[in-house]
């Protein structure tokens, strides 16, 4: 899976996706067995800043009709979808590219979503907006999909962005570790616990319910409500 991320601050991006779980999926293992494995995920970053033609590296303007604020051109952003997936090659088959731009009057983000975005697609364009939002033109140019990450209102897409880059990531097979679980904590009561075994706070002696220590593995999903 190919992710690219058109942003005015791919550097706050990237800091998150290096690290990590995705971190890791973008590098190629050389751990256990000592077989190689290839990289799960690519998330690649475009700055429409890069892209205007504007020597003062402008990329804003007052919006048509009047109203409050800035909003994003889409020259430059139009420009910076052709740089990440705009070329007719083997590798970009048209119909395995997804463009969303970030709106908080998108569709509501959902983890189906995540996993039908993994599996149908192989290059996700994720478009973050600032501002007042993003010339409309661009969604009608890339035939894009307005997508929200939930109802209410920040002040970029890059934190959508990474959330459904995260969301989308755990779906790819091989992205999470053998200890890592893909939706299995949330069929559960959702308590874990780790060492020690009592804890103090305030006071107040908090210990792991006893089930945890009682080996009995039935008890112990009976409890976690399998
Ligand atoms: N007045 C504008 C506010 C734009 S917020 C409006 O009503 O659209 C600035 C940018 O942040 C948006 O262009 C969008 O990319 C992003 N954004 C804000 N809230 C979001 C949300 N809940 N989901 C997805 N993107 C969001």
């Amino acid at each position: 899976m190919n992710f690219h991320v058109i942003t005015l601050f791919p550097e706050v991006c990237k800091a998150y996706t290096d690290a990590s779980v995705l971190g890791r999926a973008q590098k190629t293992d050389k751990g256990k067995g000592a077989k190689m494995r290839g990289k799960k995920i690519s998330v690649n970053y475009y700055n429409p800043r890069d892209f205007t033609k504007d020597k003062h590296k402008k990329i804003d303007d007052k919006p048509y009709g009047g109203g409050p604020g800035m909003v994003m051109q889409a020259h430059p952003i139009l420009k910076a979808w052709q740089k990440a997936v705009g070329r007719k090659t083997k590798a970009i088959k048209q119909k395995k590219v997804k463009t969303l731009i970030m709106s908080p009057r998108g569709k509501q983000f959902t983890n189906s979503m995540a996993k039908k975005l993994a599996k149908k697609y192989d290059h996700i364009v994720l478009i973050s907006g600032r501002y007042e939002g993003i010339d409309y033109r661009v969604n009608k140019a890339l035939k894009a999909e307005e997508v929200s990450v939930g109802d209410y209102v920040l002040t970029g897409g890059e934190l959508p962005a990474l959330s459904i880059i995260d969301a989308v990531s755990r779906q790819v097979p091989g992205v999470l570790g053998t200890f890592e679980s893909l939706e299995d904590e949330r069929t559960t009561n959702g308590e874990v616990y780790t060492r020690p075994e009592s804890i103090e706070f305030k006071n107040k002696k908090y210990t792991v319910p006893k089930v945890f220590l009682s080996g009995n593995h039935a008890d112990i999903e009976k409890y976690r409500g399998r």
